[in-house]
């Protein structure tokens, strides 16, 4: 069966530029598609024709060969594609249908594949105690990963040996055939899309570019930090593939509770237990902080769950001035065990209170004391 011009189905000069190609076939697909042709015979396989033209005229070098040897040129012929790929029935395995589509009929235009690979990121736990979340501190890391091959920097290549332009792509990364109606595109399996392939491939790594090693990271943490602050250490994940760029690392930060101390915010709340006579007659005590401990003034008359406020003696702002305060809250024992002598000492004590208030009596002094109802 003798076989149209290429050209001519197209309906372009042979001088035709890529572009006018490109938009002649773009309008005839549109024309001929399946969707639009449903059970129509001649316009599937117009469809099939124009995708073969389209094939071979948007290839420089088919279009070359074409051009000098007509159909002999480029093995035409819908199923004489590239070798390699007899077999494959299943559209899904093309992933880059989805893409000849859209260029087809929404004129995208795919770029040259990356020759390089980033790294991919990883993640790590650290804890620290509530006094270092406040102060900032410096903790080391273990970290597993993949570092660039030292021997061939990262190349893959053996040292004074370079990668070669992939014989199966010519150097595009991608693989263009025909199945049914469509002309697909895969990213070429040999090379993987990169368009290069190792001749000699470095010992160390085995062209890898990359080997794996246990690193040392020192991870610093800023004043501040919550439970489960992320931490982003940039470029300290795996190392990319053949020298692209190294992932990153997540640092979640873990706090622990404080046994004295509890967080609020960047506040810090502790309780304080007062003696009765200490809440009654005022007294000064020692309370824990942050950094340190501190002496408090404590007034006379001071109730039981009344707060008391320490300036600045909180947390620091994360990434901000300024810092939350610690509030201490008071507790004021009652006596549960009293020796007789005691017991005698409360009974005058509440005696001489009476007389001072006698609209009271001791349930009004109870009642004010401790706010029962
Ligand atoms: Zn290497
Ligand atoms: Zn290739």
């Amino acid at each position: 069966m003798d076989k149209r011009d290429y050209y001519e189905m197209l309906g372009v000069p042979r001088e035709a530029s890529s572009e006018t190609i490109k938009k002649a076939f773009r309008r005839l697909a549109i024309k001929y598609h399946p969707d639009k042709n449903a059970g129509d015979k001649t316009a599937e396989e117009q469809f099939k024709q124009i995708n073969e033209a389209y094939e071979v005229l948007s290839d420089p070098s088919k279009r070359e060969a074409y051009d000098q040897f007509g159909h002999a040129g480029v093995g035409a012929g819908v199923g004489g594609g590239p070798a390699g790929f007899e077999g494959v029935q299943d559209f899904a395995d093309f992933p880059n249908l989805g893409d000849i589509l859209g260029e087809m009929f929404g004129g995208r235009t795919r770029g040259r594949a990356r020759v390089t690979r980033q790294g991919e990121d990883l993640q790590a736990e650290v804890e620290v105690s509530l006094k270092e979340a406040a102060t900032g501190t410096t903790v080391p890391l273990k970290v597993g990963r993949f570092e660039a091959c030292q021997a061939c920097e990262g190349s893959g290549s053996r040292t004074g040996t370079s990668p070669k332009t992939c014989p199966e792509c010519r150097g595009s990364g991608t693989v263009r055939f025909s199945q049914g109606f469509f002309t697909l595109s895969q990213t070429c399996r040999r090379c993987r899309g990169e368009g290069s392939v190792i001749e000699h491939p470095c010992p160390e790594c085995r062209g890898g570019g990359r080997v794996r090693r246990t690193a040392q990271v020192t991870i610093r943490i800023p004043p501040g930090v919550r439970e489960g602050t992320s931490l982003r250490i940039s470029g300290a994940g795996q190392a990319g593939d053949r020298g692209g760029h190294p992932g990153d690392l997540y640092v979640i930060v873990h706090v622990k509770e404080d046994p004295v101390l509890v967080r609020q915010g960047d506040d810090v709340i502790c309780e304080q237990h007062l003696s009765f006579p200490q809440a009654v007659l005022g007294c000064e005590i020692l309370v824990p902080t942050l950094d340190g401990t501190v002496t408090m003034k404590i007034p006379p008359g001071t109730q039981s769950g009344s707060m008391f406020r320490l300036r600045e003696r909180g947390i620091p702002h994360l990434g901000a001035r300024g810092q939350g305060d610690q509030l201490v809250r008071m507790i004021v024992d009652v006596p549960t065990k009293l020796t007789e002598h005691q017991r005698e000492l409360i009974r005058e004590f509440a005696q001489a209170f009476e007389k001072k208030t006698p609209e009271g009596g001791p349930a009004g002094f109870v009642k004010r004391m401790f706010g029962t109802p």
